[in-house]
């Protein structure tokens, strides 16, 4: 535009300074914001006028990185379609290259170890650029200007393929022709990727399939499906506009996608379940693989059960050699791991359901400043654990890190908050946890408070108050609502189990206005791995012991005696609103499932099964204190013959029957702002048709877009919660 100035990378952000007529600084700053960069994010832009400078060039200056680092941590982008290009090029320096990258593309996150993001602060300081590569890396001009994955196959990483003992069978393009061949030959593989390890295999192949489950001890659990490209992804799952730009899209997450009638996967892939979590190939070392082979595959996580996925070759090959027969890794070391992100459309919009590779940690902006410049670190909660970071007005959350029932998952738990801490160089003065007393975050806060930092304030947050706080800052939302928080527990203010809550936020603050009414969870935790302990208690509280009788067939003998002087006696059976465990209890009537093989199977059932054209609902009582008595729903269920074709109208009229429950309950608030928040509202049906009957009545509905609806926002949640409070 035949401006004069320079622009730099600074700790503060991107530093432009400009000299020109005012028509056309006022036409560039337009433009910056239209025709920014692919993959750049301008949260805000600062103007300050200076004299001018009378310059007549424009120069590209050295980032200046003297003051502490406040710029952002990038999310890793998938591979770019240029550098497809040449990678497929046979007369181009870096064909068949997995590592080809570019300043459009690449690994961002996973392999920095500071800010602001420079190679040396990354894991690929130990590769120097050969001269090919460094004309490349300074030349202003090219697409490879300051990209720091930069490399090529003479200066840059290689790929070896390893049997399960770590002896090499193969390295660079042999390797990658005898993982193919093993691939087609029905082997299982471990594959380091992006942001950790995959286990792969042919997902068309049931024999293998089933294998993988059993050596993953994952009976059902859905995996993830990596297709070649769009049009292969047509010809299994319907694929809308909208999913469509999800796979393809830098982030490139798992999408979840209805399954075609007929679809040619392997039936344990996703057993009894309508959708497939999709993938498309997002690093160069995938697209390599996917080329030559004529099959979808499976791309599940590189863990064992319950752990966090692996990035190291050697941890990895150590954790996983019982499950893959051979192991594809390379030389360019993960600095942080970052799990596939997962993705569905609901309501017509993104939702996402695990935020990791390419959506975290960048960061979430919000109303909520915190001036008085000092951080807050949330640790989060139990299940699908993720921590943040709260500075000025961003809060920037971890990847997913998982549940933290395993040390390795805890270790993992302190990696991140060491990690966030450390790249933003920040001490937290103030520490948000739940208010579970029993969760390993609650009493890993304690202990960083105790040992690590002096002078850090504790503040224990409930639960379902995090929830409905981050489904607001998903929405930019300040003020007051009224929340809906569903999920399948949070540890309450009065000791009992929540988790079917109606709570009204005030300005800082809440007020728990409604719940639904209680029952005793026979077991404790244990019910949540079995939903035909949430349906016997719930039927205990409806008709006391007539429900051994009713339900005598999910349990033997024994265990029914044990379970009735359990909850005569009121040992280990604490009382609940759970949503969550309703759901489970529902599901479990209707013998649709007795145990949960993964968190939420039961629920899901009972969403699969439903008759979207039914219209009918059941009976239920809201009490002046706010109970919301379930009694007459649960009457209604059990008059009702329990065949499979029944079935179907009894779960789409049990759905009915909460949102007409959530409507009353929002109509009775006086909000206008309905916040609909927690894990139940992961299911598709309830949340679509909460929404539209919100809608009809005037309300405005808010759910979760950006920040998981789940466990995964909790730390979100906290920090604002703090935020309010200083
Ligand atoms: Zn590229
Ligand atoms: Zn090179
Ligand atoms: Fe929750």
């Amino acid at each position: 535009m035949n401006l004069s100035g320079w622009v730099k990378n600074t700790s503060k952000g991107v530093t432009i300074e400009i000299e020109g007529s005012n028509e056309t600084i006022n036409i560039f700053i337009k433009r910056l914001q239209i025709e920014n960069p692919p993959n750049s994010t301008i949260y805000n832009i600062h103007k300050i006028y200076i004299s001018p400078k009378g310059k007549n060039n424009f120069k590209i200056l050295q980032s200046n990185i003297t003051q502490s680092p406040n710029t952002t941590i990038l999310g890793d982008i998938a591979l770019c379609a240029d550098c497809l290009h040449e990678m497929n090029d046979p007369s181009n320096r870096r064909y068949n290259y997995p590592f080809i990258t570019c300043t459009n593309c690449g690994p961002r996150y996973t392999i920095m170890t500071g800010l602001p993001y420079d190679r040396p602060k990354t894991t690929m300081q130990d590769f120097p650029l050969c001269a090919q590569c460094k004309a490349e890396y300074e030349n202003p001009t090219d697409r490879r200007f300051h990209a720091q994955p930069l490399a090529c196959p003479d200066c840059g990483p290689h790929i070896e393929l390893w049997d399960n003992n770590g002896v090499i069978l193969a390295e660079k393009e042999i390797a990658m022709q005898k993982t193919i061949a093993a691939i087609k030959d029905g082997k299982i593989l471990a594959i380091k990727s992006l942001g950790g390890f995959h286990l792969i295999c042919n997902a068309q192949n049931e024999k293998t399939v089933q294998l993988l489950r059993t050596r993953k001890n994952r009976p059902k659990k859905p995996f993830a499906v990596m297709f070649s490209n769009i049009n292969d992804t047509k010809k299994y799952c319907r694929v809308c506009e909208q999913e469509k730009k999800l796979l393809i899209s830098s982030q490139a997450p798992i999408v979840l996608l209805q399954k075609k009638k007929r679809c040619n996967i392997a039936y344990s892939v996703s057993p009894d379940n309508p959708y497939i979590g999709s993938i498309l190939p997002y690093t160069p070392l995938h697209y390599l693989l996917l080329q030559e082979l004529s099959f979808p595959i499976i791309a599940t996580s590189g863990n064992q059960t319950g752990e966090p996925i692996c990035i190291d070759n050697k941890e990895a090959l150590l954790q996983l050699k019982e499950i893959a027969d051979l192991f594809l890794v390379h030389n360019r070391p993960i600095a942080h791991r970052a799990d596939d992100s997962i993705v569905r459309i609901i309501a017509k919009e993104p939702m996402i359901l695990r935020r990791a590779r390419g959506y975290a940690p960048l960061p979430i902006i919000t109303q909520h400043n915190n001036n008085n410049k000092e951080s807050i670190l949330a640790v989060g909660g139990h299940l699908k654990n993720t921590v943040a970071l709260a500075i000025e007005n961003k809060i920037i959350s971890s990847p997913h890190i998982g549940d933290l029932n395993t040390p390795k998952a805890f270790e993992g738990h302190e990696d991140a908050i060491n990690t966030l801490c450390k790249i933003y160089k920040t001490k937290p003065a103030y520490i948000a946890h739940d208010l579970h007393p029993d969760y390993q975050s609650t009493k890993n806060a304690q202990q960083i408070t105790q040992q690590k930092y002096n002078n850090t304030t504790l503040y224990p947050i409930q639960h379902h108050y995090a929830h409905a706080l981050s489904c607001m800052a998903d929405n930019n939302l300040t003020g007051t609502a009224f929340a809906v928080v569903w999920d399948g527990a949070g540890y309450g203010t009065d000791g009992n189990i929540w988790g079917g809550e109606f709570l009204h936020i005030t300005k800082d603050a809440y007020k728990r206005t409604g719940h639904f009414l209680q029952f005793p969870l026979p077991g404790g935790d244990l019910a949540a791995k079995e939903p035909r302990r949430a349906a016997l208690g719930l039927l205990y509280k409806y008709e006391k012991n007539k429900a051994f009788e009713r339900l005598k067939h999910l349990f033997s003998e024994n265990e029914i005696e044990l379970i009735k002087t359990a909850l005569q006696n009121k040992i280990n059976c604490p009382t609940t609103s759970s949503a969550g465990r309703m759901f489970d209890a529902v599901s479990s009537l209707l013998d649709l499932c007795k145990y949960n093989s993964f968190e939420g199977e039961a629920a899901m059932k009972l969403e699969f099964i439903a008759d979207a054209k039914e219209t009918g609902t059941y009976g239920f009582k809201i009490r002046k204190n706010g109970v919301v008595d379930w009694r007459p729903t649960i009457a209604n269920i059990l008059e009702e013959k329990h065949t499979e074709e029944k079935n179907a109208i009894i779960s789409a009229r049990w759905h009915n029957t909460l949102t007409t429950i959530i409507v009353k309950m929002a109509k009775n608030s006086k909000e206008q702002n309905i916040l609909l928040t927690g894990g139940c509202f992961q299911n598709t049906l309830l949340l679509e048709n909460a929404i539209k009957a919100i809608t009809k009545e005037g309300l405005k509905p808010y759910w979760h877009k950006k920040i998981p609806t789940n466990d995964g926002g909790i730390s979100i949640g906290q920090c604002i919660a703090v935020n309010k409070k200083l």
